[in-house]
Protein backbone atom coordinates (compact mmCIF):
# COMPACT_ATOMS: atom_id res chain seq x y z
CA UNK A 1 0.00 0.00 0.00
CA UNK A 2 1.17 3.31 -1.44
CA UNK A 3 1.99 6.18 1.55
CA UNK A 4 -0.91 8.57 1.41
CA UNK A 5 1.20 11.19 0.11
CA UNK A 6 2.38 8.97 -2.96
CA UNK A 7 -1.55 8.31 -4.30
CA UNK A 8 -2.25 10.28 -7.37
CA UNK A 9 -5.84 11.85 -7.18
CA UNK A 10 -8.39 12.77 -8.31
CA UNK A 11 -10.25 16.03 -7.41
CA UNK A 12 -14.00 16.38 -8.30
CA UNK A 13 -15.23 20.14 -7.56
CA UNK A 14 -18.96 18.85 -6.72
CA UNK A 15 -19.91 23.05 -5.75
CA UNK A 16 -17.75 25.53 -6.74
CA UNK A 17 -17.07 25.69 -3.11
CA UNK A 18 -16.42 21.79 -2.32
CA UNK A 19 -15.20 19.11 -3.45
CA UNK A 20 -14.63 15.31 -2.94
CA UNK A 21 -11.45 13.42 -3.70
CA UNK A 22 -10.76 10.02 -4.88
CA UNK A 23 -7.03 7.89 -4.76
CA UNK A 24 -6.36 6.64 -8.46
CA UNK A 25 -4.90 3.89 -8.96
CA UNK A 26 -4.87 4.09 -13.04
CA UNK A 27 -6.56 6.27 -15.64
CA UNK A 28 -7.82 3.48 -17.95
CA UNK A 29 -9.61 5.66 -20.63
CA UNK A 30 -8.94 10.39 -21.10
CA UNK A 31 -10.22 11.42 -23.75
CA UNK A 32 -11.76 14.47 -25.46
CA UNK A 33 -15.04 13.77 -27.52
CA UNK A 34 -16.98 15.71 -29.45
CA UNK A 35 -19.58 16.66 -26.93
CA UNK A 36 -17.21 16.30 -23.61
CA UNK A 37 -13.77 15.31 -21.93
CA UNK A 38 -13.94 11.71 -20.64
CA UNK A 39 -12.05 9.75 -18.01
CA UNK A 40 -12.59 6.14 -17.16
CA UNK A 41 -10.42 5.58 -13.90
CA UNK A 42 -9.62 3.00 -11.41
CA UNK A 43 -9.79 4.45 -7.88
CA UNK A 44 -8.82 2.67 -4.78
CA UNK A 45 -12.08 3.29 -2.98
CA UNK A 46 -14.92 2.67 -5.67
CA UNK A 47 -13.42 0.73 -8.38
CA UNK A 48 -14.09 2.10 -11.72
CA UNK A 49 -15.38 5.25 -12.57
CA UNK A 50 -16.77 7.03 -15.15
CA UNK A 51 -16.32 10.62 -15.32
CA UNK A 52 -17.46 13.02 -17.81
CA UNK A 53 -16.89 16.57 -17.88
CA UNK A 54 -14.96 16.04 -14.54
CA UNK A 55 -18.27 15.19 -12.78
CA UNK A 56 -18.24 11.44 -11.36
CA UNK A 57 -20.55 9.61 -13.24
CA UNK A 58 -20.64 6.10 -11.37
CA UNK A 59 -18.53 3.58 -9.77
CA UNK A 60 -18.05 -0.10 -9.94
CA UNK A 61 -18.64 -0.65 -6.12
CA UNK A 62 -21.60 1.94 -5.77
CA UNK A 63 -23.27 1.97 -9.35
CA UNK A 64 -26.19 -0.38 -7.96
CA UNK A 65 -27.46 2.01 -5.33
CA UNK A 66 -27.87 4.80 -8.22
CA UNK A 67 -29.22 2.70 -11.34
CA UNK A 68 -31.75 0.70 -9.09
CA UNK A 69 -32.63 4.10 -7.34
CA UNK A 70 -33.07 5.52 -11.23
CA UNK A 71 -34.93 2.78 -12.59
CA UNK A 72 -37.04 0.50 -10.24
CA UNK A 73 -39.24 3.14 -9.02
CA UNK A 74 -40.57 3.84 -12.75
CA UNK A 75 -41.10 0.53 -13.51
CA UNK A 76 -42.74 -0.86 -10.02
CA UNK A 77 -45.29 2.05 -10.68
CA UNK A 78 -46.84 1.57 -14.02
CA UNK A 79 -49.79 0.14 -13.88
CA UNK A 80 -49.46 -3.28 -15.45
CA UNK A 81 -46.53 -5.45 -16.59
CA UNK A 82 -44.31 -2.77 -18.62
CA UNK A 83 -43.40 -3.66 -21.96
CA UNK A 84 -41.42 -0.96 -24.16
CA UNK A 85 -39.04 1.42 -22.24
CA UNK A 86 -36.49 4.44 -23.36
CA UNK A 87 -33.19 5.53 -21.90
CA UNK A 88 -32.56 9.43 -22.70
CA UNK A 89 -28.49 9.21 -21.95
CA UNK A 90 -27.85 6.21 -19.83
CA UNK A 91 -23.59 6.34 -21.36
CA UNK A 92 -22.58 3.28 -19.11
CA UNK A 93 -25.55 1.05 -20.10
CA UNK A 94 -26.33 0.04 -16.66
CA UNK A 95 -29.58 1.74 -16.37
CA UNK A 96 -30.17 -0.33 -19.73
CA UNK A 97 -28.98 -3.57 -17.57
CA UNK A 98 -31.33 -3.05 -15.01
CA UNK A 99 -34.43 -2.07 -17.65
CA UNK A 100 -33.93 -5.55 -19.27
CA UNK A 101 -34.06 -7.59 -15.85
CA UNK A 102 -37.86 -7.49 -16.25
CA UNK A 103 -39.30 -10.27 -18.42
CA UNK A 104 -41.89 -8.64 -20.11
CA UNK A 105 -39.77 -5.76 -21.26
CA UNK A 106 -40.03 -6.30 -25.17
CA UNK A 107 -38.24 -3.13 -26.47
CA UNK A 108 -35.70 -0.72 -24.77
CA UNK A 109 -34.40 2.07 -26.72
CA UNK A 110 -31.54 3.90 -25.58
CA UNK A 111 -30.74 7.44 -27.43
CA UNK A 112 -27.10 8.73 -26.29
CA UNK A 113 -26.22 11.74 -27.98
CA UNK A 114 -22.14 10.38 -27.57
CA UNK A 115 -21.19 7.55 -29.57
CA UNK A 116 -17.19 7.83 -28.43
CA UNK A 117 -18.52 7.81 -24.71
CA UNK A 118 -20.98 4.43 -25.19
CA UNK A 119 -18.29 3.06 -26.97
CA UNK A 120 -15.45 3.49 -24.53
CA UNK A 121 -17.84 2.04 -21.50
CA UNK A 122 -19.12 -0.76 -23.82
CA UNK A 123 -15.21 -1.63 -24.15
CA UNK A 124 -14.07 -0.63 -21.17
CA UNK A 125 -16.55 -0.95 -18.45
CA UNK A 126 -18.25 -4.31 -18.86
CA UNK A 127 -18.87 -4.76 -15.05
CA UNK A 128 -21.38 -1.89 -15.78
CA UNK A 129 -23.74 -2.92 -18.41
CA UNK A 130 -23.22 -6.63 -18.24
CA UNK A 131 -24.14 -7.37 -21.93
CA UNK A 132 -27.26 -4.90 -21.95
CA UNK A 133 -26.18 -3.39 -25.08
CA UNK A 134 -26.27 -7.18 -26.85
CA UNK A 135 -29.65 -7.82 -25.75
CA UNK A 136 -32.03 -8.53 -29.08
CA UNK A 137 -34.63 -6.29 -27.28
CA UNK A 138 -31.99 -3.18 -27.10
CA UNK A 139 -31.95 -0.46 -29.73
CA UNK A 140 -29.05 2.02 -29.71
CA UNK A 141 -28.95 5.29 -31.24
CA UNK A 142 -26.74 8.04 -31.36
CA UNK A 143 -28.00 11.50 -31.56
CA UNK A 144 -29.70 14.35 -29.32
CA UNK A 145 -32.25 12.89 -27.22
CA UNK A 146 -34.64 15.89 -28.12
CA UNK A 147 -34.35 15.97 -31.73
CA UNK A 148 -35.56 12.08 -31.52
CA UNK A 149 -38.21 12.00 -29.39
CA UNK A 150 -39.56 14.92 -31.49
CA UNK A 151 -39.48 12.91 -34.27
CA UNK A 152 -40.92 9.45 -33.29
CA UNK A 153 -44.33 8.56 -32.91
CA UNK A 154 -43.51 5.75 -30.29
CA UNK A 155 -45.09 5.41 -26.66
CA UNK A 156 -43.33 4.23 -23.91
CA UNK A 157 -44.10 2.49 -20.35
CA UNK A 158 -40.97 4.36 -18.84
CA UNK A 159 -38.91 7.21 -19.93
CA UNK A 160 -35.63 7.30 -17.91
CA UNK A 161 -34.30 10.69 -18.23
CA UNK A 162 -30.47 9.63 -17.17
CA UNK A 163 -28.26 12.47 -18.28
CA UNK A 164 -25.38 14.94 -17.39
CA UNK A 165 -26.20 17.64 -15.75
CA UNK A 166 -26.63 20.98 -17.52
CA UNK A 167 -23.04 22.32 -17.69
CA UNK A 168 -22.25 25.45 -19.97
CA UNK A 169 -22.02 24.78 -23.24
CA UNK A 170 -22.77 20.98 -22.49
CA UNK A 171 -24.89 18.67 -24.63
CA UNK A 172 -28.08 18.08 -22.28
CA UNK A 173 -29.05 22.24 -21.16
CA UNK A 174 -32.80 21.78 -23.30
CA UNK A 175 -33.18 18.82 -21.62
CA UNK A 176 -34.50 19.88 -18.42
CA UNK A 177 -36.97 22.13 -19.31
CA UNK A 178 -40.79 22.30 -19.74
CA UNK A 179 -41.20 21.85 -22.73
CA UNK A 180 -38.96 18.85 -23.00
CA UNK A 181 -40.70 17.32 -20.23
CA UNK A 182 -44.10 18.09 -22.00
CA UNK A 183 -42.88 15.78 -24.80
CA UNK A 184 -41.86 13.48 -22.52
CA UNK A 185 -45.24 13.28 -21.07
CA UNK A 186 -46.82 13.20 -24.75
CA UNK A 187 -44.45 10.12 -25.64
CA UNK A 188 -45.68 7.93 -22.57
CA UNK A 189 -48.26 5.72 -22.87
CA UNK A 190 -51.12 6.24 -20.66
CA UNK A 191 -50.07 4.38 -17.78
CA UNK A 192 -46.41 5.70 -18.96
CA UNK A 193 -44.07 7.09 -15.76
CA UNK A 194 -40.85 8.99 -15.91
CA UNK A 195 -37.91 8.97 -13.78
CA UNK A 196 -34.92 11.05 -13.84
CA UNK A 197 -31.69 11.54 -11.76
CA UNK A 198 -32.19 15.51 -10.75
CA UNK A 199 -28.87 16.69 -9.12
CA UNK A 200 -27.63 16.25 -5.24
CA UNK A 201 -30.12 16.92 -2.47
CA UNK A 202 -27.32 18.33 0.16
CA UNK A 203 -28.41 21.13 2.26
CA UNK A 204 -27.65 24.40 0.64
CA UNK A 205 -27.44 23.16 -2.73
CA UNK A 206 -31.03 22.24 -3.53
CA UNK A 207 -32.09 24.81 -6.02
CA UNK A 208 -31.57 22.31 -8.95
CA UNK A 209 -33.86 19.71 -7.79
CA UNK A 210 -36.44 21.93 -6.44
CA UNK A 211 -36.28 23.89 -9.98
CA UNK A 212 -36.48 20.18 -11.83
CA UNK A 213 -39.38 19.04 -9.28
CA UNK A 214 -41.60 22.73 -9.44
CA UNK A 215 -40.94 22.68 -13.71
CA UNK A 216 -42.08 18.99 -13.43
CA UNK A 217 -45.72 19.74 -11.18
CA UNK A 218 -46.93 21.80 -14.20
CA UNK A 219 -46.65 18.98 -16.80
CA UNK A 220 -47.46 16.25 -14.52
CA UNK A 221 -50.25 15.44 -12.28
CA UNK A 222 -47.77 13.27 -9.90
CA UNK A 223 -44.02 14.44 -9.10
CA UNK A 224 -42.46 12.51 -6.46
CA UNK A 225 -39.12 13.29 -5.30
CA UNK A 226 -36.51 11.22 -3.70
CA UNK A 227 -33.19 10.45 -2.67
CA UNK A 228 -30.61 8.02 -1.67
CA UNK A 229 -27.06 8.85 -0.80
CA UNK A 230 -24.15 7.97 -3.34
CA UNK A 231 -21.15 6.97 -1.66
CA UNK A 232 -18.76 7.90 -4.70
CA UNK A 233 -20.26 11.06 -4.70
CA UNK A 234 -20.07 12.22 -1.64
CA UNK A 235 -23.88 13.74 -1.38
CA UNK A 236 -27.27 12.65 -1.46
CA UNK A 237 -28.58 12.37 -4.66
CA UNK A 238 -31.98 13.31 -6.29
CA UNK A 239 -34.16 11.51 -8.40
CA UNK A 240 -37.74 12.25 -9.19
CA UNK A 241 -40.70 10.10 -10.43
CA UNK A 242 -43.65 12.19 -12.78
CA UNK A 243 -46.53 9.60 -13.99
CA UNK A 244 -49.95 10.45 -15.62
CA UNK A 245 -51.77 7.91 -12.80
CA UNK A 246 -49.69 6.13 -9.86
CA UNK A 247 -48.39 7.93 -7.03
CA UNK A 248 -45.04 5.70 -5.98
CA UNK A 249 -45.51 7.35 -2.34
CA UNK A 250 -49.25 5.78 -2.01
CA UNK A 251 -47.53 2.49 -2.97
CA UNK A 252 -46.78 0.24 0.49
CA UNK A 253 -43.69 -1.39 1.43
CA UNK A 254 -45.55 -4.59 1.03
CA UNK A 255 -46.68 -4.01 -2.51
CA UNK A 256 -43.09 -3.04 -3.49
CA UNK A 257 -41.83 -6.38 -2.31
CA UNK A 258 -44.22 -7.99 -3.75
CA UNK A 259 -43.90 -6.38 -7.29
CA UNK A 260 -40.40 -6.83 -6.95
CA UNK A 261 -40.97 -10.80 -6.72
CA UNK A 262 -43.34 -10.78 -9.60
CA UNK A 263 -41.69 -8.58 -12.03
CA UNK A 264 -37.86 -8.34 -12.03
CA UNK A 265 -35.41 -11.47 -12.66
CA UNK A 266 -32.48 -11.99 -9.94
CA UNK A 267 -32.11 -9.93 -6.31
CA UNK A 268 -31.80 -6.15 -6.01
CA UNK A 269 -29.45 -4.81 -3.84
CA UNK A 270 -30.71 -1.65 -3.01
CA UNK A 271 -34.33 -1.52 -3.93
CA UNK A 272 -36.51 -2.75 -1.73
CA UNK A 273 -39.63 -1.77 0.24
CA UNK A 274 -38.09 -0.18 2.98
CA UNK A 275 -35.45 1.28 0.48
CA UNK A 276 -39.02 2.74 -1.21
CA UNK A 277 -40.90 4.32 2.15
CA UNK A 278 -36.99 5.63 3.34
CA UNK A 279 -36.49 7.05 -0.07
CA UNK A 280 -39.91 9.04 -0.62
CA UNK A 281 -39.62 9.93 2.85
CA UNK A 282 -38.03 13.72 2.04
CA UNK A 283 -36.64 15.13 5.30
CA UNK A 284 -38.63 18.20 6.03
CA UNK A 285 -36.12 21.06 4.84
CA UNK A 286 -36.14 19.49 1.20
CA UNK A 287 -40.03 19.69 1.27
CA UNK A 288 -40.19 22.54 2.79
CA UNK A 289 -37.82 24.18 -0.13
CA UNK A 290 -39.46 22.68 -2.78
CA UNK A 291 -43.32 24.45 -1.96
CA UNK A 292 -40.75 27.51 -1.41
CA UNK A 293 -39.45 27.27 -5.20
CA UNK A 294 -40.95 29.15 -7.89
CA UNK A 295 -38.65 28.71 -10.46
CA UNK A 296 -39.62 27.19 -13.92
CA UNK A 297 -37.05 26.14 -16.24
CA UNK A 298 -38.18 26.93 -19.69
CA UNK A 299 -35.74 26.91 -22.91
CA UNK A 300 -36.24 30.64 -23.15
CA UNK A 301 -34.19 30.56 -19.37
CA UNK A 302 -32.52 26.94 -18.75
CA UNK A 303 -30.91 26.69 -15.69
CA UNK A 304 -27.23 25.54 -16.13
CA UNK A 305 -25.65 24.35 -12.94
CA UNK A 306 -21.97 25.37 -11.99
N1 LIG B 1 -25.06 8.67 -14.08
C1 LIG B 1 -24.97 9.97 -14.59
C2 LIG B 1 -24.96 11.10 -13.58
O1 LIG B 1 -24.58 10.88 -12.47
O2 LIG B 1 -25.26 12.25 -13.92
C3 LIG B 1 -25.55 10.22 -15.90
C4 LIG B 1 -25.45 9.00 -16.81
S1 LIG B 1 -24.79 9.08 -18.39
C5 LIG B 1 -23.12 8.86 -18.32
C6 LIG B 1 -25.15 10.61 -19.11
C7 LIG B 1 -25.15 10.56 -20.63
O3 LIG B 1 -25.99 11.58 -21.14
C8 LIG B 1 -23.78 10.76 -21.29
O4 LIG B 1 -23.32 9.54 -21.80
C9 LIG B 1 -24.05 11.81 -22.38
O5 LIG B 1 -23.42 11.52 -23.61
C10 LIG B 1 -25.57 11.78 -22.50
N2 LIG B 1 -26.16 12.99 -23.05
C11 LIG B 1 -25.87 14.28 -22.76
N3 LIG B 1 -26.63 15.13 -23.49
C12 LIG B 1 -27.43 14.36 -24.28
C13 LIG B 1 -28.43 14.64 -25.26
N4 LIG B 1 -28.73 15.90 -25.60
N5 LIG B 1 -29.06 13.59 -25.86
C14 LIG B 1 -28.75 12.32 -25.53
N6 LIG B 1 -27.79 11.99 -24.61
C15 LIG B 1 -27.14 12.99 -24.00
Amino acid sequence: MASRQSYKWFFETTTPVEGHMHAIARTIVAARTKFQQMEIMETLSYGKCLVLDGRIQSSQADEFIYHEALVHPGLLAVDGRPARALVIGGGEGATLREILRYPSITRAVMVDIDEEVVALCREHLPEMHRGAFDDPRTELRHEDARAWLERTDERFDLIVVDLVEPLEEGPACLLFTREFYTLIRDRLSPRGVMTMQAGMTKVNELGFFTAVHRTLEQVFPVVAGYQAFISCFGTPWGFIVASKGTDPRQQSGETIDRLIAERITGPLGYWDGVAHAHSFSLPKFIREAIARQDRIITDKNPLIVA
